[in-house]
């Protein structure tokens, strides 16, 4: 097979990674990719929401399948532009149709939906700049912290969690006039829950799925999930207080009725639910979901599926998840993220990363760097992402952190507390 992986971060790269070590994967393309994918794929310089350029690669590079890494092109819909186009339509794309993303593309659609199918997840109303009003009284029947998220998406940065009732209020008037665009004419507000997170993965086939490794992120700049939140520097997988009851719980009231959901309402949907959980008091609430993996949750994620990726993948396509076994490794795997200096504000790039031949304990995946006058330089925020295994997760971070050790580039950082609040 042919196959095409959209994306260019540490996510893309491990899918390349696993699914370069698949049998059957005969020529394997990534687009736009980075420096690390352009050493096991071809790059193609081709942006994944230009959906014409997408096809036409697809249709001059004979693609047989293509993994849609971000969520970007998905909400735009290019599972739906592939399927109406004759030519296009037997490509195995996989991710969810326009309509599937939307529980991601929209919050308050996401809410409707658990609400619907009777999903644990938190109390909540939805306002536009119309009902203002009836957003603060809501507001003031709320206990603090409040919850208020842009509904539409907004680079992961269109959710506030505020102590101050006026404050919120002011922040609920500033969103609907605006603040994000057009991803904040709706806000959805919702009660605050206290607990402590995780993310679970699910492949599905719209009818039958598939419950993947789970893993936990760090999202905070700083040590102690302190400071700015940024696209995650750090994961671990399995996450130790998912515990078998517990996964249970999350299969029966949250995994199993939102596929039931999907079939009820026709939604074609081949591809990756990454369900962001928090447990309170014992039990799962929703949170998000997402409608591709995570990063850098992939980067933990996929190592330890053994089962071969594009058979699973085919699969999918085919609605047979049924007929396969997913095999994971039992140890766990850790990821340490590399960032630029000033990341997630403003940063330089351009930097040499040295010492990447020297990593021999850990799985280097590239996320921003490119390659220039033959050297390997930062070209992003994030930059490399570190995955270990390891009987257990603090053994899984010792090697990333060495790893980490082994290799500079001016002004690097990493935190160095990944996993710090699981034991
Ligand atoms: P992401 O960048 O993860 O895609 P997002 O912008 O889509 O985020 P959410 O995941 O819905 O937004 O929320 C971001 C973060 O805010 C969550 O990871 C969680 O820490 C916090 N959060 C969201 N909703 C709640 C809630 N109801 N109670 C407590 N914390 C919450």
């Amino acid at each position: 097979m042919n196959i095409l992986i959209l994306g260019s971060g540490g996510r893309e790269h491990t899918f390349a990674y696993k699914i370069a070590q698949s049998l059957k994967c005969k020529k394997l393309y990534v687009a736009p990719g980075n420096a690390g994918t352009s050493e096991i794929a071809e790059n193609l310089e081709v942006n994944p929401i230009d959906f014409a350029a997408v096809a036409n690669t697809a249709l001059e590079k004979d693609i047989n399948m293509i993994v849609v890494g971000p969520e970007d092109p998905l909400v735009k819909g290019i599972v739906d532009y592939f399927k109406k186009d004759e030519r296009l339509k037997d490509i195995q794309i996989i991710g969810p149709s326009g309509r599937g993303a939307l529980l991601e593309g929209s919050k308050e659609r996401a809410k409707e939906f658990m609400a619907m199918y009777d999903i644990p997840t938190a109390a909540y109303e939805s306002f536009s700049f119309e009902s203002l009003g009836a957003g603060k009284k809501f507001l003031e029947t709320l206990k603090p912290p409040y919850v208020l998220k842009a509904d539409g998406l907004a680079a992961g940065k269109g959710v506030l969690i505020i102590d101050d009732l006026e404050e919120a209020k002011k922040e609920l008037e500033n969103m609907l006039s605006g603040k994000f665009g057009a991803a904040s004419k709706k806000v959805v507000i919702e009660e605050f829950l206290d607990g402590i997170e995780l993310s679970v993965f699910v492949l599905t086939d719209g009818k039958n799925y598939k419950i993947l490794p789970t893993a936990k992120d760090y999202k905070r700049i700083g040590e102690g999930d302190t400071g700015l939140n940024t696209g995650g520097m750090g994961a671990v997988s399995p996450v130790p207080f998912a515990d078998a009851d517990f996964m249970n719980k999350i299969e029966e009231r949250i995994v199993k009725p939102t596929v039931i959901g999907l079939k009820e309402e026709a939604i074609d949907y081949k591809g990756f639910i990454f369900i962001g959980l928090i447990k309170v008091n014992g039990e799962p609430y929703v949170i998000e979901y997402n409608v591709r993996m995570g990063d850098p949750e992939t980067e933990v994620v996929l190592p330890r599926i053994k089962t071969d990726l594009v058979d699973l993948l085919e699969k999918t396509w085919e609605s047979k998840l049924d007929e396969i076994e997913l095999e994971v490794d039992k140890r766990a795997a850790t990821t340490v993220m590399l960032v630029s200096g000033g990341y997630p504000e403003s940063y330089e790039k351009g930097k040499t990363i040295s010492g990447l031949k020297e990593i021999d304990n850990s799985i280097v995946f590239h996320a921003g760097t490119k390659l220039k006058d033959g050297n390997i330089v930062t070209s992003g925020g994030r930059v490399i992402a570190l995955t270990s295994f390891g009987e257990n997760y603090k053994e899984a971070l010792k090697k990333s952190y060495q790893s980490a050790e082994k290799l500079q580039f001016d002004k690097m950082y990493f935190r160095k507390d990944i996993g710090f609040d699981l034991s």
